[in-house]
């Protein structure tokens, strides 16, 4: 046990390595599982460690805890549905807020408990009484705020998310000036309680750094919320670092640091992808997180496309040396990461080279496209980034888009007057032959026309995702190869 206390910064140090050796590994899905491997231990350690160096741990009441979280934790875990992770991914930031909040209360109220009992009875009783010094002050302050805005803020999300009745979004002109009211009220409550360390100034900003990570995120829209899921991530690993420092555990400083710039750096790659700036995304508010189409409704040309059935497109398809395969929102929402797969083993035993291609922010959530393809088992080496696979798309005999619309819209490169011109896209337009399936010409999620819908060399085949590819292998069975 002495043992332990007295090499606990080494032990911490330990677990901060792997926690770093768990990022590396959770950065590529064959290194993944080590990755969560390390995470494991890394935790292991933390918790055992804090154990003994804590100064007087409740243990019945810290194992209590431990056991009741352990037991919903695995129970949501098994049960939850690949749709529901990023409303459950908001639910868990929610509480790291929480935590911090509740923490930061705590370590105040004990430090006001000692300074009333008075130092010398303190240490009478061998109780070692440190005053409360302004760093410390500081660090309670920004720990506590950013932990309560994270808290409401992600409740607001996973309610968004999971399509709650209470989670409505706001908009109108008062929104904005309302926000930066209760934000600089927050902050000024925030300095009066540093300078002074009045209570009443505590627990109103407190109040308000609650209220305000409402306001802040009712106005976004339901489209933009997994850039705001993981912009709390990155706020959840801040409130965590703050209070490592309350709590002088270096542990937790490294952990919660490593959780905010991760969270940071997704962020940022994610509104790169959408050629957005995190600033409107957050504050371009009550857009419904969209961008607003070009044309004016009045002015819509009836433009020809061509359709076809799944018969012609499996026919296609199975004479074709090489077919790469984009998959977006659609297929999510059809389900059809299954049906992909047999289809694409299907072609594979006929000698096509099928390969997969992935937008960054294909679907609604990052990563969404390689998490279905990888539940439907689909090789990771058939699976390619946008990087990787762009430049083979012109030597592409046939490119099946399924579901997928705003990644794959050419305008994105060739129309400066489009709202999503400059964002990075597959380019699909430049194979051979494109077939894109959806149910009908509706717009994706940014609302804008697709000129690939209408290129000479596009095949429109019409239908839920699932059904038309499951018609498609029929029809490549049908053939006889
Ligand atoms: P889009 O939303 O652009 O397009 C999806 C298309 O799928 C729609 O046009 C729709 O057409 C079709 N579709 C929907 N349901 C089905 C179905 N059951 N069967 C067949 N087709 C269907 O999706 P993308 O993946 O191309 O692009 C993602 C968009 O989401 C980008 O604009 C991105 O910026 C945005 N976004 C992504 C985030 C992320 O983290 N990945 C986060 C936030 C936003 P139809 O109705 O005609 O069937």
């Amino acid at each position: 046990m002495e043992f332990i206390r007295d090499y606990a910064d080494w032990f911490y140090l330990i677990g901060a390595v792997l926690f770093i050796l768990t990022l590396r590994g959770l950065s590529g899905p064959k290194t993944a599982i080590a990755g969560n491997r390390y995470g494991m231990i890394a935790m292991a350690i933390a918790v055992l460690t804090t154990f003994f160096v804590a100064d007087h741990p409740v243990i019945w009441m810290i194992v209590g805890a431990m056991i009741l979280g352990a037991i919903v934790g695995i129970a949501r875990a098994r049960t939850v549905p690949m749709t529901q992770m990023p409303e459950t991914v908001a639910l868990m930031h929610s509480l790291v807020g929480l935590a911090a909040v509740l923490i930061a209360i705590a370590a105040i109220i004990h430090n006001n408990k000692l300074v009333e009992l008075g130092p010398e009875l303190l240490v009478a009783n061998g109780v070692s009484f440190h005053e409360m010094s302004k760093v410390h002050l500081f660090e309670l302050f920004v720990g506590c705020f950013v932990g309560a805005i994270t808290f409401t803020a992600s409740v607001f999300a996973y309610g968004k998310l999971a399509a709650k009745k209470w989670a409505k979004t706001i908009s109108g002109g008062w929104v904005k000036p309302v926000q930066a009211l209760i934000f600089i009220a927050m902050l000024g409550f925030g300095i009066h309680f540093f300078l002074s360390g009045s209570m009443t100034s505590f627990w109103a900003m407190t109040a308000l750094a609650l209220a305000f990570g409402w306001v802040w995120i009712a106005p976004v829209g339901g489209g933009d919320m997994p850039v705001v899921v993981s912009l709390l991530n990155s706020f959840s690993g801040w409130a965590a670092a703050g209070i490592g420092f309350t709590l002088e555990n270096n542990m937790l400083i490294v952990a919660g640091s490593l959780v905010g710039s991760s969270g940071a750096i997704l962020s940022y790659i994610m509104c790169k992808a959408m050629n957005r700036s995190i600033i409107n995304v957050l504050f371009g508010g009550a857009m419904g997180g969209a961008a607003a189409p070009t044309a004016g409704a009045g002015e819509q040309v009836q433009r020809n496309y061509r359709s076809g059935s799944a018969d012609d497109a499996g026919f296609l398809m199975s004479n074709a040396d090489s077919v790469v395969i984009v998959p977006g929102y659609g297929m999510a929402q059809g389900r059809a990461q299954n049906a992909v797969k047999e289809l694409a083993n299907l072609l594979k035993e006929q000698g096509v080279t099928v390969r997969f291609a992935i937008h960054p922010v294909a679907g609604r959530m990052p990563g969404h496209m390689n998490v279905l393809l990888a539940e439907a088992d689909v090789p990771y080496e058939d699976i390619l980034e946008m990087d990787e696979i762009n430049s083979d798309f012109p030597a592409t005999d046939v490119v099946l888009v399924i579901g997928a619309n705003d990644v794959v819209n050419p305008a994105a490169k060739d129309d400066p007057n489009s709202p999503i011109y400059g964002m990075p896209i597959l380019e699909a337009h430049k194979a051979r032959t494109i077939m894109v399936i959806k149910r009908s010409m509706a717009t994706g999620y940014a609302g804008l026309d697709n000129d690939l819908f209408y290129n000479d060399k596009t095949m429109m085949v019409f239908g839920d995702a699932k059904k038309v590819v499951e018609d498609m292998t029929k029809a490549i069975n049908g053939t006889g190869h």
